[in-house]
């Protein structure tokens, strides 16, 4: 596409096969961009709108290292990459269970590490100089407790620290290569599917999910994918190590989760 927003990047997005990364997987794109959607559920690239897509468990690092690798062979250079893949398992703490905790951390918050490290390196040999932005996707639960969400929590507050991290080191040894984290509120995406479909009324849990927000709605992919085109186009080219919040005003509510 003429004059968009990301004319000629190199996008890589992890978990594009669903929600907030298919989401962005197509925005992308229509802003101009060279899109590799990676996944670790298999995709079809036929109805992508992805010009490459990839299985990749991003919890695994030699599978990082072949994305990233595939990447650079067919385009030559790494502009932008979202950290997106996640999961989430509502446990209290005194319910959870280490195995669920173990694989919420390898690929939420290890994940994030392993696709930054990468990244870096990769951002770092750009032909023409350090370039690029990374852009990790946090949560509200990154800025708030909840009290059914202990790993998911843990995950997403590490995922916002590990971003300061990387966005200084990057800032001060490669000065084009920024980094930030990204907070939605709840967005209406099949994440959330085993919490309503496990509810005794699926119409009310719906609704007070809603509510969290003071809007009065669940946001939508393609909203949360519209912060991730700023953070990743230049116009975001002296924001980095920030938090964008984009939550209907749940925050400025104070967080409650009711
Ligand atoms: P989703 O379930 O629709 O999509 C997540 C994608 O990640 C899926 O395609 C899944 O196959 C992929 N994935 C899971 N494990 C993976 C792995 N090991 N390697 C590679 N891919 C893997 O969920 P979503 O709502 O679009 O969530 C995307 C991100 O946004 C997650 O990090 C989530 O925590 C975050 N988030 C979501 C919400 C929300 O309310 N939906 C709110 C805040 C943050």
């Amino acid at each position: 596409m003429d004059g968009g927003r990301l004319n000629g990047k190199v996008v890589l997005v992890t978990g594009g096969a669903s929600g907030i990364g298919a989401a962005c997987v197509t925005r992308m794109a229509d802003e101009g961009a060279f899109v590799v959607s990676t996944d670790i559920a298999p995709q079809d690239e036929e109805q992508s709108d992805a010009a490459l897509c990839l299985q990749h468990d991003v919890a695994d690092e030699d599978q990082w290292i072949a994305a990233i690798a595939a990447t650079l062979e067919r385009y030559g250079r790494l502009d932008v990459l979202v950290n997106n893949a996640g999961i989430t398992f509502r446990q209290p703490i005194e319910d959870a269970s280490l195995e669920d905790w173990n694989r919420m951390i390898g690929i939420n918050l290890t994940g994030t590490m392993l696709g930054c490290k990468h990244g870096v390196r990769a951002m770092r040999d750009n032909p023409g100089g350090p370039s690029g932005s990374i852009i990790n996707m946090s949560s509200m639960a990154g800025m708030i407790g909840m009290a059914q969400a202990p790993g998911y929590n843990a995950t997403k507050g590490g995922v916002r620290l590990l971003t300061k991290s990387v966005a200084v080191r990057c800032a001060t040894e490669y000065r084009g290569i920024r980094c930030n984290s990204l907070h939605p509120g709840a967005i209406d995406t099949p994440i959330h599917e085993p919490r309503l479909s496990g509810a005794e009324d699926r119409d009310a849990a719906r609704a007070s999910m809603d509510l969290l927000q003071p809007v009065g709605r669940m946001g939508t992919a393609q909203e949360i994918a519209a912060c991730v085109v700023f953070l990743a186009s230049d116009d975001a080219s002296f924001v980095t190590g920030a938090e964008l919040v984009a939550d209907g005003g749940w925050l400025a509510d104070g967080g409650s989760t009711r």
